[in-house]
């Protein structure tokens, strides 16, 4: 009996399913030990104020390495660590690995952390926040936190209670990704945002398409109205970085500055010893 529910299993392996779920299964799996076996880690992506020239700090971006499979993308790995809830310990190590790691930063850089909707609903978050920034000694007001519209559709009273606690504990709130899903504007007056980021789908075809100009345009008039600093996300070109600058936006981030790169490789940026060269790029 055992012996023929085994290669039935296997038949249902071989046959019935894509490969991409097979392949979701095992990660999955891989998961579980991927945090404990050192195959996570952060990378950094440099955010620039275009009117100074200063980079203002990084956002950390996780990546994992698969002994097996190389680099997975964590578009690919974030849905997997979430459907298991395993982006619970996870996200707690990324927490404090970014505190931890801008903690030696000098001159003020901030630090950027993207936390997933499921960490807004499972465990303490508040409490992982607060415990990470008293363990690193990082000052509150250098950690952003990163949340996207997900968190607020779901529990909208669970979700003000928790960006309240934060706001009280000195933290920063982002919006990721503004303008892709519901982008409410009463979202505005509900949640205490510091910062929006422009999607980088509209910045990707701002230069061709005038529909993503006028939504970038309204989205930054928008912001200046409340008062929320606004950052274009995914700027490449440096055309979109002389548009943006005219409509207005101070800050962004993209491989126009950088692509993310572990920290060892910004050690000039950090130590404050180079600034973005905004005349070689006025032209
Ligand atoms: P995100 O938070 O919107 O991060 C920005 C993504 O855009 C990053 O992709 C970054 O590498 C990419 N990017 C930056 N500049 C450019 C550019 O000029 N052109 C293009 N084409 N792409 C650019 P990445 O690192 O693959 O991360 C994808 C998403 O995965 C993130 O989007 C975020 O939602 C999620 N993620 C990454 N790390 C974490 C984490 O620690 N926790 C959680 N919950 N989510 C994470
Ligand atoms: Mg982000
Ligand atoms: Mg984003
Ligand atoms: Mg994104």
């Amino acid at each position: 009996r055992a012996k023929s529910d085994g290669r039935s299993c296997f038949r249902f392996f071989d046959c019935g399913m894509d490969d991409q779920v097979v392949e979701a299964f095992r990660m999955k799996a891989d998961l579980r030990t991927a945090l404990q076996e050192g195959q996570l880690k952060l990378h950094y992506q440099p955010l620039a104020n275009l009117t100074t020239g200063d980079i203002i700090g990084f956002e950390a971006l996780l990546r994992w390495t698969h002994p097996e499979l190389g680099q997975i993308s964590p578009v690919t790995f974030i849905p997997l660590a979430e459907e298991t809830g395993l982006i619970v310990p996870i996200g707690e190590w990324v927490i404090r690995e970014a505190c931890r790691e801008a903690a030696r930063w000098p001159n003020g850089l901030k630090i950027a952390v993207n936390l997933s909707p499921v960490q807004f609903t499972t465990g303490n978050i508040v409490e992982v926040v607060a415990s990470a920034l008293a363990w690193s000694g990082l000052e509150a007001s250098r950690l952003d936190i990163e949340i996207t519209e997900g968190v607020l559709v779901k529990d909208a009273d669970g979700a003000l209670r928790i960006l309240n606690a934060f706001k009280a504990l000195g933290v920063h709130i982002s919006m990721d990704d503004f303008g892709t899903g519901y982008s409410s504007l009463s979202y505005f007056r509900q949640f205490p945002f510091d910062k929006v980021k422009i999607d980088q789908t509209f910045i990707r075809d701002m230069e061709t398409n005038p529909q993503s100009r006028a939504i970038i345009r309204a989205i930054i008039g928008l912001a200046k109205g409340l008062d929320v600093e606004i950052l274009a996300e995914g700027v490449e070109t440096e055309m979109q970085i002389d548009m943006l600058k005219r409509k207005g936006c101070e800050l962004i981030q993209g491989y126009a500055i950088s692509r993310p790169a572990p920290i060892e490789q910004f050690d000039d940026i950090v130590g404050g010893r180079v600034d973005i060269d905004l005349d070689q790029r006025a032209a």
